[in-house]
């Protein structure tokens, strides 16, 4: 019987077992398609990036025996849409069953289910063998009656995998060491250099080229820098493991305008590949651990360890619960377009023009740029959440809809009223001021709340409070917040308001 296996763009998992044996009636399907590269405006690197892993993939799936059908960019045979060519391939290969595995995004999730009923040969779907839970097991999390919030998730997970666990109890007593965590960078300890690689992506840049492809941001267009391979996704974790680990947790929230990527692990588009399992990169991480307790404490390896088998799994489980209702979330009812300077960085705030222009440069930030800066402004405007959506999704080397739109439209922007977060995170020019040195050298004034030169952020602080007063007043996380507001003078309310009036009036000059 001839079976024709898909492999999504997002599915170069190295050891899935169907790898394990060569069959000669099986053959492996990879298209590059422009359904894929239109459906939103991508960075250029992403492309090049996805097309990169895909080819290096097909390459190793050739190299060890398989059968392969590639469609590049711009083949004559290429039709452009997933079902289309999935349906030309059965019907040239004499196909006789078609296998795929469960994609992870509900698009093609749907997409596929719909197409599986309109063939004409028997399909079967199996799982990534990638995530620690599958998808039912944690979106089933999301169905109990109240929502669980990350830390139950996760200790329900460690317990689960017995992992940083002594016994019945968590490493060291405590699950979480947040408190030890999270400083501002002031100059030491020295950052690491990151490693990066040398690619060459020629052919792809000239076939998006040819092809008419629409991208945004800046790329080179020979050389790509981020990890297209196995080989590769293990040395950036091993370069991680040993470098940037002893300080991850400390400075887990810092951002520093001379250092792009901190102590942070660029681990994300291969592990979003799953050119990297969640599974290996905690043993590496813990192995190292475990083997230079001295140089690398116990709060950096959880707080590591929180990133990979906590948030990331449980933004996946909320996905499969809520989606496609959670596409569709508009808590504060917001409308306002994204200022025009997200697509250009061209702004006068120093903390958004640094963050924006280094997406556009390295499609890469960090955590807290992008939930602390980038989102963080966006809230405060009240930027329809499709608007932030769009971009997120299209600028980040790691944006797959499952983890970026429970991040964007949950966690930054609040928009499913407190699923993903017990509080919108908002913040004023304080946060921002101490946990980077980006107000240092900025225009306009981080400790000023009114007038021409106070930082906006300070005064759309209030008030985004005030204009949501009715929906978040009730919140005891914000409770404060609103009695703090009530004890200023009128005089300084009329003012802040004033300052806050002239910002959103004049959002694209800021
Ligand atoms: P590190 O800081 O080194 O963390 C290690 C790994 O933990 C990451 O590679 C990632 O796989 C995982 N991780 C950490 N936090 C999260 C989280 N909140 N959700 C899911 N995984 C997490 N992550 C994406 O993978 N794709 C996205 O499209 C995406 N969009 C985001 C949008 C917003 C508004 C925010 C606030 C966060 C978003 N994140 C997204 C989560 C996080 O910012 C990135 O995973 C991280 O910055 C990637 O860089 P890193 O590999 O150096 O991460
Ligand atoms: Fe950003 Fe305000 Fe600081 Fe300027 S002063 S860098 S706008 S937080």
């Amino acid at each position: 019987m001839n079976v024709l296996r898909l492999i999504l763009g997002d599915q170069l998992n190295y050891s899935h077992s169907w790898y394990t044996s060569c069959y000669s009636n099986v053959i492996y399907l990879m298209m590059e398609i422009r359904q894929e590269t239109d459906y939103v405006l991508h960075h250029r690197q992403k492309v090049q990036a996805f097309f990169a892993a895909m080819r290096q993939f097909a390459k190793w799936l050739r190299k060890n025996g398989h059968r392969v059908k590639y469609l590049s960019l711009n083949d004559a045979e290429n039709s452009q849409s997933l079902s289309a060519n999935v349906k030309a391939c059965i019907a040239d290969l004499n196909i006789e069953r078609f296998e795929y595995q469960y994609p992870d995004e509900y698009r093609l999730d749907r997409m596929l289910r719909n197409l599986s009923t309109d063939l004409s040969v028997p399909v079967k779907a199996v799982d990534t063998e990638h995530f620690l839970y599958t998808r039912g097991q944690s979106a089933g999390f999301f169905t109990q009656k109240k929502a669980p919030r990350l830390e139950y998730f996760y200790r329900t997970i460690r317990r689960e995998f017995g992992i940083l666990m002594e016994g019945n109890k968590p490493a060291g007593g405590k699950w979480n060491y947040d408190t030890e965590n999270r400083l501002p960078y002031k100059g030491t300890p020295v950052v690491p250099v990151p490693l990066v690689f040398r690619n060459n992506i020629e052919k792809i840049d000239s076939a998006l080229d040819s092809g008419g492809v629409n991208t945004m941001g800046t790329a080179d267009s020979r050389i790509l820098f981020w990890p297209v391979n196995r080989e590769q996704s293990l040395k950036l974790l091993g370069h991680f493991t040993q470098q940037c680990l002893p300080w991850f947790g400390t400075y887990e929230d810092a951002m520093s305008s001379q250092y792009w990527s901190m102590f942070h692990s660029r681990l994300s588009f291969a592990l979003n590949t799953k050119m990297l399992n969640p599974g290996e990169v905690v043993s590496a991480a813990l192995e190292t651990w475990q083997d230079d307790k001295s140089r690398i404490s116990l709060p950096q390896i959880e707080g590591f360890i929180r990133q990979i088998i906590g948030w990331r799994e449980y933004m996946r489980g909320l996905y499969w619960a809520y989606m496609p209702g959670y596409a569709a979330m508009n808590y504060f009812a917001h409308t306002r377009a994204l200022p025009h300077w997200y697509w250009t960085g061209e702004t006068k705030m120093n903390c958004l023009a640094a963050c924006i222009r280094q997406s556009l440069e390295k499609a890469y930030a960090h955590h807290i740029q992008r939930l602390m800066v980038l989102g963080n402004f966006a809230l405060l405007a009240g930027v329809h959440p499709d608007h932030v959506d769009t971009w997120y999704l299209g600028i980040y080397i790691d944006a797959v809809q499952w983890a970026e739109i429970t991040n964007t439209r949950g966690m930054s922007q609040f928009a499913d009223g407190g699923i993903a977060a017990s509080k919108p995170y908002v913040s004023s020019a304080r946060y921002i001021n101490r946990m980077s040195d980006y107000c240092k050298t900025c225009i306009y004034n981080q400790g000023e709340n009114t007038g021409a030169c106070a930082c906006p952020f300070n005064s759309m602080y209030w008030d985004f409070f005030l204009r949501h007063r009715e929906l978040l007043s009730a919140n005891p996380r914000i409770m404060l917040m609103y009695s703090m507001w009530d004890r200023f003078k009128k005089a300084k309310q009329y003012a802040i308001l004033d300052r806050a009036a002239y910002c959103l009036e004049h959002v694209n000059e800021l």
